[in-house]
């Protein structure tokens, strides 16, 4: 009851006040469209160092001019990481916005599939995973300083990763680093489905090689002679697939298949690749322990597993699930209900989660086709998604 009769003064101001601020946003719709088109019009393939590197620099140059220091990990194979931090006015620990520059698209994409604004959406490669993500970091972060006389209320830290769509191999020590000095983490990847649900669960993703060696023979003469490894390879490949438990999230799948060098030779070598993915922590471990006990069906074939768990679960831990709740309150006041998701995919929120962190994922755009020809975002769902940004950085 008590809380109901206080509700009416502090919350309800509240409310007026992210009323306004979300008109705030409204009213910047255009230039918020501007930035994703900017950025969308950058090309930045994971596998292109220049072309990642230049977005990184327009970037840099962006959030300097709000106020940022900017600074790169420089990395030689892939684009240079992109750290900005920026002082704020309370002494609490920075807030770490997480997101990548790299997208799934290579360079020249654009002649095919332009950067264009229609029937409500802005359609482009990395429009929604996750260049509105990045233009939601760099509106928010205006607002706050709009609003709060040129300073952010609170320390800030943006980390964009340039290897997220390959693994973040050369990343992920300093996204667990600089997670690990945060008091929470906001993954602006793309949000989940029409409603754009948050991701709160996220499966850990590991990949493995198993390689079968048997021994060659011609298939005419010496028949008897030969061992297929295609034959035990296509035997283990059956048996695996007993490890899949759907209930508890885990799943195998054998992606591709290679074997054989003639068709009257019989195949001295064949090998898998296998995708896995594993919804609790304790379930990777599993997993890993059986496939590199795998034993060969036929004995005069050798089986060889390389490979491993490349991405932790995120799992809905109480700190993830209070961040949530946090972003719940907030979209209220929004008048939206923001729903959440556990999806198969993996982020860079997974490592954090892992950690420990308070970690939310999905805070980016609204939109679908990721990673497709049709990837587009929704254009009217800019100004809340960042309303909600701007306030769950100052509130966290
Ligand atoms: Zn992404």
């Amino acid at each position: 009851m008590l809380k109901k009769a206080s509700r009416t003064t502090d919350e309800a101001a509240s409310e007026i006040n992210l009323a306004k601020r979300l008109r705030y946003f409204e009213e910047r719709s255009d230039a918020m469209v501007q930035t994703v088109r900017q950025l969308v019009e950058t090309e930045s393939p994971s596998d292109n160092k220049d072309a990642v590197d230049q977005l990184g620099t327009l970037l840099a140059g962006r959030f300097e001019a709000l106020g940022g220091h900017a600074k790169f990990h420089r990395t030689p194979n892939f684009g240079d990481h992109l750290q900005v931090d920026f002082a704020g006015t309370r002494k609490v620990k920075p807030v770490l916005l997480l997101g990548h520059l790299d997208t799934v698209y290579p360079l020249g994409t654009l002649a095919n599939m332009p950067c264009r604004v229609a029937e409500g959406r802005l359609w482009g490669p990395g429009a929604f995973d996750m260049k509105s993500g990045i233009a939601l970091m760099l509106h928010a972060i205006e607002a706050l300083r709009a609003w709060h006389e040129d300073v952010l209320p609170r320390p800030l830290t943006v980390l964009l990763v340039s290897d997220e769509e390959v693994g973040s191999d050369t990343s992920r020590l300093i996204t667990e680093n600089l997670a690990r000095k945060s008091a929470a983490v906001l993954v602006l990847e793309p949000s989940h489905g029409p409603k754009g649900a948050v991701k709160t669960a996220r499966k850990g993703i590991g990949e493995y090689v198993l390689k079968v060696t048997g021994k060659a023979a011609h298939s005419g003469l010496d028949f008897e002679k030969g061992q297929s490894a295609i034959l035990e390879l296509a035997r283990q490949i059956v048996s695996i697939q007993k490890l899949i438990d759907l209930k508890r999230g885990l799943t195998l799948n054998v992606g591709t298949t290679q074997g054989g060098t003639r068709v009257n030779v019989i195949p001295a070598e064949a090998t898998a690749v296998l995708d896995v993915r594993v919804a609790r922590k304790q379930d990777a471990a599993g997993i890993d322990r059986k496939l590199r006990s795998l034993k060969p069906f036929n004995r005069k074939c050798k089986l060889e597993i390389s490979g491993g768990m490349n991405r932790p679960p995120m799992e809905r831990t109480p700190s993830v699930a209070a961040l949530y709740k946090k972003a719940v309150e907030i979209a209220k006041e929004l008048n939206w209900k923001l729903e959440e998701a556990a999806v198969g995919g993996g982020s860079d929120g997974n490592f954090t989660a892992a950690l420990g962190i308070p970690t939310l994922d999905g805070l980016g755009g609204v939109g679908e086709g990721a990673h497709a020809t049709h990837e587009s975002i929704l254009i009217f769902e800019l100004p809340k998604r960042a309303a909600l940004l701007a306030e769950l950085i100052t509130s966290v």
